[in-house]
């Protein structure tokens, strides 16, 4: 670890899981470059303070109820918290930046989510410089602003494979099922989140030059500030402390048993939602391709029932069989395992960056909003997955984990992942973790600093 630089880092997170792990990634990078952190964060979905006693952690009350935190509208739940929490953030900022004015340490800078919209407004009257930290793929950053024209403007019941010219790779009929999902006050949210990125001091993007060249650059024309990368360095700075979930410790001994590159790894993350129907047809197809499999059903995941009732009993025997079924996995390290050979994912971004650190080629099926987009860079960029077209059958699932275990297509998408997650580690090792994506430098630290 480097020398403590004096200064003081507020880092502000969305709380939701793919937004709190990056988070946590980069408190790690720049405490580990000498700088303190605090981290504010909301009472809903706390992140567990005790494994990171390195860094302070601050809860500020939201006022979300039971069923407003149950919502599945995501837009309305991100608008009610930053309608909530606006004024208490900033009465613990005033009072952080007072009390750090008398100590030895000054806070040099607030790193918030792209999802807190209210920030601006509290950082200027304090005269405290402000980073915006997107979570998404750049492309998907950069072009989700046009969503609510969109929605004016496409045909509502498109299954063309057309890209959609404002928001490559998108295809139309993915663009349709994003539209579809409901969310109220996207227009007004997404203005605000555009005008507090605009105004920021710089943006912070989950990626490296290799995974997003030409959507950097354009970020950089766009927005006209500086942006930086947390490249995808998990093995130096593991997001796993961060789960929010209980992570089931029996997957790793299962897959010591396991043969190598053997097992299919199937996990939706943190906010999928699939119906009873949907499971049994994932649950057969697995079962039927043959391959041992990991499968992680999050509680709450299977609309109407608890866990996996709906999996009926002899499907069930059948199941155990070769599979095994949890809550929640630690993500990081089953992809890590030697007996991993694919992962039929959601393509979540954290997720996906995840696989190709790995380079565990992946079986795409999005279920919402950017998944969609990271699923097209997966399986028609970058090539190293296969796209069920959104298709959830047995059928579909078991020869797509064939071809992927045992096709020609299989062996040319492993040998383009192994060659993937080679140039990100070479880039990894380069940057240290996190770089200005023009002049791959530390220039942030000096940022910081100023
Ligand atoms: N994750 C995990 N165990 C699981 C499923 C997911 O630790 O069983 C982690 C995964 O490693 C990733 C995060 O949860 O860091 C999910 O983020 P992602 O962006 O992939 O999806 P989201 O949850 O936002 O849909």
């Amino acid at each position: 670890m480097e020398k403590s630089s004096g200064l003081r880092v507020i880092l502000f997170p969305l709380p939701i899981q793919g937004c709190i792990n990056p988070m946590i990634q980069l408190a790690k990078i720049l405490h580990s470059r000498g700088f303190s952190i605090t981290v504010i964060h909301t009472h809903f979905n706390a992140p567990k303070a005790s494994s990171h006693p390195l860094f302070t952690f601050l809860e500020i009350p939201d006022g979300l109820s039971e069923t407003e935190k149950r919502t599945d509208d995501k837009t309305f739940l991100f608008t009610l918290l930053n309608q909530r929490c606006e004024a208490p953030f900033r009465d613990f900022l005033a009072k952080l930046l007072v009390s750090s004015d008398s100590e030895t340490q000054r806070i040099s800078c607030l790193i918030h989510d792209s999802g807190w919209t209210f920030t601006p407004s509290v950082t200027k009257g304090l005269k405290l410089p402000r980073l915006v930290l997107s979570t998404y793929t750049v492309s998907f950053f950069l072009n989700h602003f046009s969503l609510p024209k969109l929605r004016r403007e496409v045909s509502q019941d498109s299954e063309q494979d057309d890209l959609v010219q404002e928001f490559p790779p998108l295809r139309e009929k993915d663009l349709v099922r994003l539209l579809k999902e409901k969310r109220e006050y996207l227009e007004p949210y997404l203005n605000m989140m555009l005008e507090a990125t605009k105004s920021s001091s710089g943006i912070i993007f989950m990626s490296c030059e290799e995974l997003n060249q030409d959507s950097l650059r354009k970020a950089r024309e766009d927005f006209k500030v500086p942006i930086y990368a947390i490249e995808p360095s998990f093995s130096n700075f593991p997001a796993s402390s961060s789960s929010l979930f209980t992570q089931d410790e029996t997957c790793i001994p299962w897959l010591d048993k396991q043969e190598d590159k053997s097992v299919i790894y199937v996990s939706f993350g943190s906010l999928a939602t699939m119906t009873g129907p949907e499971l049994i047809e994932i649950a057969c197809g697995l079962r039927n391709s043959g391959q041992p499999f990991l499968l992680v059903v999050r509680v709450g995941s299977v609309k109407g029932t608890e866990w996996i009732e709906a999996i009926p009993e002899e499907l069930m025997a059948k199941v155990n069989e070769k599979g095994k079924i949890v809550k929640w996995a630690p993500q990081q390290e089953v992809l890590k395992h030697r007996a991993v050979g694919g992962f039929l994912t959601h393509n979540g971004w954290n997720s996906v960056v995840e696989s190709v650190c790995e380079g565990v080629p992946m079986i795409c099926l999005p279920f919402i909003w950017d998944q969609f987009l990271n699923a097209r860079l997966v399986s028609g960029v970058w090539r190293v997955g296969l796209h069920l077209e959104h298709r959830i059958e047995s059928n579909e699932i078991e020869s797509s984990i064939r071809s992927l275990f045992y096709g020609d297509e299989g062996d040319a998408i492993r040998e383009r992942m192994r060659l993937l997650k080679e140039k990100v580690g070479r880039s990894v090792k380069e940057n240290d973790g996190l770089s200005d994506t023009e002049t791959r430098s530390h220039d942030i630290n000096l940022m910081l600093t100023i």
